[in-house]
């Protein structure tokens, strides 16, 4: 039997679509158990501040469509140092919170997993991020919304394209992730995609004028994950004024409209399930790992997993991709 009896819950780093719907599995998940919930806001920043209150089940009553997160996030410069830390177990005992559940990132999640480490709290994480960049889970919360946030654009953008005989780049999120860009460019019938997993092994955007582009089209649209490893979106536009002149380059930059609006069908049910099996987690005693989905199963993957390894991309969508696009 567990000895926990009240769970904090926060979200931390990037805001991601579904966050509130996980807020809210959580939460409900915990009271109909008969467990105490206490909401922390602005993630480890009030932790450390100790900004955190009771959450009853009305608290999170009609958030479920909600993007972004009540519980608010940030980044916690703090959190990072032991004093902090140290801080933020303090209050957390001072709270009568007995477990952590952390909705968050790869950086949240090691954060999470340095402070369970430390205090020996059982810490459960949820992937809250629109980049799906967490090894050990099929996909994230945020990320199908994010994805579908992306067509919107990209179906618009095609028509001025199509219109003026563009080649357009398109940047989305991801970091160093290309999940986003490869799948939304399959997806919106994309001409390429440029993504971080290949940046050291192909001059991606030689290899996309080689292969025909404009062979049989009018105009192409290129989605570029934002990475450092791409160089982005306006780096590819500069070369192709420099070193093909001959074509009419613009670029888009969705910045952070992908990272709002009301979730997906799938992000709230992927939300709920993971919410719901965080507090199963607490009941079995697991502790220090992330709830994830693999082939529609809920599967926990400890912290040092789900962090440290690099997801990789399917190299059957690549090549899907780079037949659909002749
Ligand atoms: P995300 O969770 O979206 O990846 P960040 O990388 O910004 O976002 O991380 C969110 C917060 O998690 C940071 O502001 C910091 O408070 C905490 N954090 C990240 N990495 C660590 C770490 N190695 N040790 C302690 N705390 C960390």
């Amino acid at each position: 039997m567990s000895e926990v009896k009240c769970i904090g819950i926060l979200t931390s780093g990037g805001d991601a679509p579904g966050m509130n719907a996980a807020i809210r599995a959580v939460t409900r998940t915990a009271i109909y158990h008969g467990l105490q919930v206490k909401g922390i806001y602005r993630g480890y920043k009030g932790l450390v501040s100790g900004e955190i209150k009771e959450f009853k089940s009305q608290n999170v009553s009609n958030i479920i469509q909600l993007g972004g997160t009540i519980l608010k996030t940030a980044r916690c410069k703090e959190f990072r140092t032991p004093e902090g830390r140290k801080q933020a177990y303090e209050n957390m005992k001072k709270e009568g919170i007995d477990a952590l559940v952390v909705i968050g990132g790869d950086g949240s999640l090691s954060g999470a997993r340095t402070f369970a480490q430390e205090f020996d709290v059982p810490c459960i994480g949820l992937p809250g991020t629109i980049d799906n960049d967490l090894y050990g889970t099929d996909t994230t919360i945020g990320y199908d919304t994010a994805l579908n946030t992306i067509l919107n654009c990209v179906d618009k953008i095609r028509d001025t394209a199509t219109s003026h005989e563009r080649l357009f780049f398109v940047e989305v999120m991801g970091r160093d992730a290309g999940f986003l860009a490869l799948n939304s460019a399959i997806a919106a019938g994309c001409e390429a995609a440029i993504i971080p997993e290949f940046s050291t092994e192909v001059d991606q955007l030689e290899e996309f004028i080689k292969n025909g582009f404009r062979k049989s089209k009018n105009s192409s649209i290129v989605i570029v994950a934002e990475s450092e490893l791409t160089g982005g979106a306006m780096h590819y536009a500069e070369r192709v004024k420099n070193e093909y002149p001959q074509y009419d380059v613009r670029v888009t930059i969705l910045g952070h409209l992908q990272r709002g609006g009301s979730p997906t069908a799938h992000d709230r049910i992927l939300a709920s399930r993971l919410g719901a099996a965080a507090i199963d987690a607490i009941l079995e005693g697991q502790r220090n790992v992330m709830i994830g989905v693999q082939n529609d199963e809920v599967v926990y993957v400890p912290f040092t997993r789900a962090i440290k390894k690099d997801k990789p991309i399917q190299h059957e969508l690549v090549d899907v991709l780079k037949a659909l696009s002749i």
